[in-house]
């Protein structure tokens, strides 16, 4: 299992799309945030869902903290292609989002470094007015979508989250522009399958991504019961996803 970051910068990583990414933590150090449960998370499994981080505000990176971090990757040494809004848990989900993504677009705009913005988010905010519009100022919005029926989004993201899939695919609806990203795993939760693909397919139809990353298991995952989907199958769905939706797809 990974350990949680322990500050508000970490990295730089490598990643295929990105390039050298340096990540932002605007979660706790302590534990994870999250509005989803999911089996497969490298962290470990969520102890507690919250759908907002308000309660948390004590505990939470504020504006001025970021600021510092960020000013300081920018203004310093460190080399980086894109930095991603990431972390311990659901990004979206810290009070002042949407303040963040616009002072680190600010601060972008009077660097004289050359980098992306990016957010990797779970989606199950997206609907919120606040967040839409901060993830419509970033170069890469990438979007959780891993289910295409509320009975496997509730297998593979959690019982007990109160977020329907309807929800998220109708807040994905308003977005101008984002990658959807699919985590396929199998065993005692499997949404490789041919029929839970071709819900997705389904559901994915009804979204204009601008490309569909379709990755598995990399690290240890909060469930033990689930494995790794062989790359050879991630191939089959990224042909038939092209095949049936004309949408760019990319396997990781
Ligand atoms: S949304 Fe991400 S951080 Fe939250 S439980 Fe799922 S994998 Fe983990």
């Amino acid at each position: 299992m990974m350990d949680l970051q322990e500050g508000i910068l970490y990295g730089p990583l490598q990643s295929r799309r990105l390039g050298l990414s340096l990540g932002v933590n605007i979660l706790p150090n302590s534990f994870k945030l999250c509005s989803l449960n999911c089996c497969y998370c490298q962290y470990g499994w969520t102890h507690e869902i919250y759908e907002s981080g308000q309660q948390f505000a004590d505990v939470l990176p504020s504006i001025t903290e970021v600021e510092t971090a960020v000013s300081g990757a920018i203004d310093g040494s460190i080399e980086f292609d894109y930095l991603t809004v990431c972390g311990n848990g659901e990004p979206t989900l810290h009070p002042e989002f949407a303040a963040i993504i616009e002072l680190i677009c600010n601060l972008r705009q009077r660097s004289k470094k050359d980098f992306g913005i990016a957010v990797i988010s779970n989606s199950t905010t997206c609907f919120l007015p606040g967040t839409k519009s901060a993830l419509d100022l970033v170069d890469l919005a990438v979007m959780k979508l891993d289910a295409g029926n509320e009975q496997m989004f509730k297998k593979l993201n959690g019982k007990t989250a109160a977020t329907s899939l309807d929800s998220i695919l109708n807040g994905l609806k308003k977005l101008n522009k984002y990658i959807v990203q699919t985590m396929f795993v199998e065993g005692a939760i499997n949404n490789s399958s041919d029929s839970e693909v071709d819900s997705w397919l389904e559901s994915l139809k009804s979204l204009n991504p601008q490309c569909v990353q379709v990755y598995s298991l990399a690290r240890t995952a909060a469930s033990d019961k689930i494995r790794q989907v062989k790359k050879s199958r991630l191939e089959e769905i990224a042909r038939l996803g092209r095949l049936k939706t004309g949408f760019e797809f990319e396997v990781f």
